[in-house]
């Protein structure tokens, strides 16, 4: 493997260590305990927890396995990264187009370091720079399709990109065959999608279905002599599985539950299973509940890492801005009213109620963080509301939400060009109203093909990041919590440790991941605070 980094970066301080196999930083979690006095009253105590992070230098070999690797994204994933590795340039009407990976935060933004002295301007790096990570171009490329077209006949299937870049990277897609069959349980995806479904593992033992998945990927990894593999699901939205007590509750119930063949365990929920065994990180782009309790519980006890849900791209990522905009503002947003309408495969599946649901569910939380943070315009809930606790009225239980709808469509003639229409609907000054229209057109599964790289390199990356608390007898590094919340930025519906609350910011999402990473190297969080311009 190769490690790129352009400009390598150093710090010098008592709080940076480099060692030929590892950087060791030393860093102070700073907080502050609010407590509630007997009148209401905040008493704040300011903490500060010191820590030791300790990162392997060496980038691993890394494998990425799709599952769902012949649709649009998987399809256009493998020949945006083949273009790149292979430096394919294209004409379009307007000229010849070089292939990049705009919309990846790892390859195409940058963070502030610091300011130079001499000339007091700021200096940005990559943020590919702060760390060793793995370079798009250098992911092992494969994974799994219930259609069996092979990858260049995958590619053209989608319609996503350009003919003239199709036609170049045709030989280099159909080198990578075609998907290995994969598992399909008519019920969890949408009823249109089965005439696709020709490259399937017989059977219906899931017990079966998990080894022969386990034995693909371990199989994968010795073919490739890959340090590491991360699974993927980039397949069709399933539908929502009942949580049921002795089925998917917990780690034991759920594998007995597989053994079983119990009907309620999803495709999905398989590979995640399958993955957690097989010691490879799992990452789900797609918004059912893949991570039921007993994967979660799973994932815990292997000690092995997950992720999800849902990739967010266009219309939620927006929003989560736009929401968070209006309510830092002070500004109340009393109805947020979302259409969709596209015309790829996925639309296709989600205009089908179940699937429609798990895509409603997902895409309908990312306010609930803003308004709780803001119980001056957002009433909240009255103390007997809580008490009769969410069954008795789950409207009442949440306190005051603004009105939020989203509606998908099905147009199969604007392919994969999604449109989504947004009003904001607000209350401004002395009982004023404010709207906010956006049109936004976005080509999906090239806003997506980005997000699918930043999770599966920043993936590899915290497998290779240990922590220690500094205490009298440090003890050994261990690994991060198996839930990777640190993804959160580039999913729709973040999956977090049980019990903790779960952040939509987009601003709040970068802005803890750019914190991480400059930990890891012994530099502090970015501070706008820029005193220096500020004082005499
Ligand atoms: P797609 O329909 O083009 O591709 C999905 C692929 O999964 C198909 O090739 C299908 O045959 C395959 N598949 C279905 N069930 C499978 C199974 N059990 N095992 C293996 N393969 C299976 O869809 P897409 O546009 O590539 O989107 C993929 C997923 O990502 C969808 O769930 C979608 O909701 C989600 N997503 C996409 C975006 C985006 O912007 N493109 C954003 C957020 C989420």
């Amino acid at each position: 493997t190769s490690v790129r980094q352009t400009a390598p970066i150093t710090v010098h301080s008592e709080n940076t260590r480099y060692t030929p196999e590892h950087i060791i930083s030393k860093f102070s979690n700073r907080g502050a305990d609010v407590v509630k006095g007997p009148n209401g009253e905040l008493n704040v105590i300011p903490t500060v927890k010191p820590y030791e992070f300790q990162t392997e230098v060496k980038v691993q070999k890394t494998g990425l396995m799709m599952i769902g690797l012949g649709g649009n994204n998987g399809s256009t994933l493998c020949a945006t990264i083949l273009a790149n590795r292979h430096g394919i340039t294209w004409r379009t009407k307007s000229g010849l187009q070089t292939p990049n990976y705009i919309g990846s935060l790892l390859r195409a933004s940058t963070v502030r370091l610091g300011t130079d002295p001499t000339t007091l301007k700021d200096v940005h790096v990559p943020i590919s720079n702060i760390l060793p990570m793995v370079h798009p171009n250098d992911l092992v490329l494969g994974g799994w399709d219930i259609s069996g077209l092979p990858m260049d006949e995958a590619m053209v299937r989608a319609e996503v990109l350009d003919w003239d870049l199709q036609r170049q990277v045709m030989p280099l897609m159909k080198d990578l065959g075609k998907p290995l069959p994969s598992i399909y349980y008519p019920d969890f995806i949408a009823a249109n999608q089965e005439a696709r479904a020709d490259n399937l593992i017989s059977g219906s033992d899931k017990l079966a279905h998990l080894e022969h998945i386990r034995a693909d990927i371990r199989k994968f990894k010795a073919e490739h002599d890959l340090d590491r593999v991360v699974v993927f699901w980039t397949a069709n939205t399933e539908r929502y599985s009942d949580i049921i007590a002795g089925v998917n509750d917990t780690a034991d119930n759920l594998l007995a539950a597989i053994k079983d063949s119990h009907s309620e365990v999803s495709p999905s929920t398989v590979f995640a299973v399958a993955s957690i065994l097989e010691n490879a990180p799992f990452v789900n782009g797609a918004p059912q509940n893949t991570f039921v309790p007993g994967v979660i519980d799973l994932a815990e006890r292997h000690n092995s890492f997950i992720g999800g849900d849902d990739l967010k791209s266009g219309q939620t990522k927006l929003k989560s801005v736009l929401a968070e905009f209006l309510v830092n503002a002070g500004i109340k947003p009393l109805s947020i009213a979302s259409y969709n309408h596209l015309g790829n495969n996925d639309g296709y599946n989600l205009s089908q109620e179940a699937q429609f649901k798990s895509k409603e569910i997902s895409k309908s939380s990312v306010v609930d963080d803003m308004v709780e943070s803001n119980r001056l315009l957002y009433k909240p809930p009255t103390a007997s509301a809580v008490a009769a606790g969410s069954k008795v009225d789950k409207k009442a239980a949440k306190g005051e939400h603004p009105d939020h709808i989203v509606v998908i469509k099905y147009v199969p003639a604007v392919g994969d060009s999604k449109r989504a229409i947004d009003e904001y609907h607000s209350e401004i000054l002395m009982g004023g109203r404010s709207t906010i229209n956006i049109f936004n057109e976005c080509e999906d599964s090239l806003l997506a093909t980005p997000l699918i790289l930043d999770l599966v390199i920043l993936t590899e990356l915290l497998t290779r990041i240990q922590y220690r608390p500094v205490t009298e007898q440090s003890g050994d590094f261990k690994p991060l919590y198996p839930v990777l919340s640190l993804l959160s930025y580039m999913l729709k519906a973040p999956l977090v440790k049980p019990g903790t609350d779960v952040v939509n910011s987009l601003n709040r999402q970068r802005n803890a991941l750019e914190t991480f990473l400059k930990a890891c190297v012994g530099l502090e969080g970015s501070s706008d605070l820029l005193l220096e311009t500020r004082i005499w």
